[in-house]
């Protein structure tokens, strides 16, 4: 099905740099308003490639996320094809597993396929006849005076190409974000923490998923931590988070499944001791970076959105949210200011950044938390006392994450009212 764009005497174009989870989205939401949207992704079309290389398998998909995707129509496609998550599932050494709710009733999130989402954000964006995608397109450079951008295709040649909007949503280490950190008065920083990740599969067990399917399972240990989430083969995939050094510190299977035994040892037979012998080893453990900016805008030609603007330690399960918040928010101003990028852009810095921010924040606290004294029993300990008092003073306290992943709210006055409190008690998250 072809979907036309609401108006054809539009022929402005935007180009969208990036063609991951919120560039492709973003595509839809540009595409929805008319605009002739060009989206450059540097990989080939994931729809047609064998392995997808990337970051996490799947991803928790809440309110905010699914909002965005609402408005552009993909929520119910993509929603099917999730898991609800209702509760957190807290391993215990001892193998004890408690639940953990995360809101009220009724209230869960997702764990959704980061390939398939992907996929069905492109086709999705493909279907309006004003947009086209370009893959194999790796941008190199471009011009704050001129406007032109330069690509690098797969076959070796380059293209200059013109837009009247550049939308940066080409991840934490954008190639679009360079030319900013060149103006005066852009603020940027980077910070990687010393944690690194690692990804394991859980297999079915005579075809039934090998844990409670719809539950987060966390395994918390301290300076360690395991999360699982379920997938729609029945599998679950274990993310460990450990920092580097300890990474080197295991060199062997045996090494591999002594650590196992100490820390997560219900884990071993659900995984499977020769699969966590061999995979463990499958590829180094990947780095986590921070990256916060301002302003998100440069002049009237180019705003960043996603990772691009925003990349956040994944301890809050929000970056993804987040980056599809980003479009719906300028896609809001955008309707108000009438599509004026001079006056849509900077409102669009005043407006996100500090949320985006108050994101990050949250994302590194919670693991700075998590790093000094969450064990099972403390992580169990503060979620009940969290959801008594939320039960007792439904208005009055809500656990900040139930309200991170379930309210669309500026997150910004609450953070800071609540931020001396939080530093001596607070510590939330998936
Ligand atoms: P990306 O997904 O990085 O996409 C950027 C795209 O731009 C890529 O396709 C890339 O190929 C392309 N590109 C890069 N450079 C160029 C160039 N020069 N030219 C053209 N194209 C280019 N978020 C959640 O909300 N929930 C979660 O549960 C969650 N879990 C996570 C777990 C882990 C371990 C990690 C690392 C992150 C997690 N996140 C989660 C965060 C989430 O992955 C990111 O916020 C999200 O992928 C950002 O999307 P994006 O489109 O902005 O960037």
């Amino acid at each position: 099905s072809t979907n036309d764009s609401k108006s054809t005497s539009k022929k402005k174009v935007v180009a969208v740099v990036g063609g991951g989870l919120v560039g492709a989205l973003n595509a839809c939401y540009f595409a929805k308003r008319g605009f002739q949207v060009e989206v450059f992704e540097s990989r080939e079309d994931i729809r047609q490639a064998k392995i997808v290389k990337g970051r996490s398998i799947n991803l928790a998909l809440s309110h905010r996320g699914r909002q965005a995707l609402k408005q552009v129509g993909m929520e119910d496609t993509i929603v099917s094809k999730g898991i609800p998550m209702h509760s957190r599932m807290i391993h215990s050494l001892n193998g004890t597993q408690s639940p953990i709710p995360y809101g009220k009733k009724g209230q869960y999130i997702l764990s959704v396929d980061r390939a398939n989402l992907n996929k069905e954000l492109l086709s999705a964006a493909e279907t309006y006849s004003n947009t086209k995608l370009n893959f194999a397109h790796k941008l190199l450079n471009w011009s704050t005076e001129t406007g032109a951008m330069t690509f690098l295709r797969a076959d070796g040649a380059k293209e200059e190409i013109q837009a009247d909007l550049i939308v940066g949503c080409d991840g934490a280490f954008s190639a679009i974000r360079k030319q900013f950190l060149r103006q005066s008065r852009f603020n940027f920083s980077q910070t990687y923490i010393p944690h690194g990740y690692l990804e394991l599969t859980m297999p079915p067990i005579n075809g039934e998923f090998a844990m409670k399917p719809n539950y987060l399972h966390i395994w918390p240990r301290n300076t360690f931590m395991m999360i699982a989430l379920p997938n729609l083969d029945k599998t679950f995939t274990c993310t460990l988070f450990m920092p580097f050094d300890e990474f080197e510190n295991v060199t062997t299977g045996d090494q591999v499944i002594e650590f196992f035994q100490k820390y997560f040892p219900d884990a071993i037979p659900l995984i499977g001791a020769d699969a966590l012998k061999r995979d463990y080893f499958c590829l180094p453990a990947q780095a986590m970076v921070s990256v916060k900016c301002s302003p998100y805008h440069l002049s009237d030609k180019c705003v960043l959105m996603g990772d691009a603007a925003h990349a956040v330690v994944p301890f809050y399960g929000q970056g993804m949210n987040a980056g599809f918040e980003d479009c719906l928010v300028f896609n809001e101003i955008m309707d108000q200011l009438n599509e004026d990028f001079s006056a849509v852009l900077p409102e669009y810095t005043r407006v996100r950044v500090p949320d985006d921010h108050a994101i990050a924040d949250l994302a590194m606290y919670n693991y700075v938390e998590m790093r000094s004294h969450v064990n099972s029993k403390w992580f169990l300990f503060r979620k009940y006392v969290d959801n008594f008092l939320h039960i007792i003073m439904p208005r009055t306290i809500i656990p900040l994450y139930t309200m991170a992943s379930f309210f669309v709210i500026h997150l910004t006055p609450i953070y800071s009212t609540f931020n001396m409190i939080l530093s001596l008690y607070y510590c939330e998250g998936f």
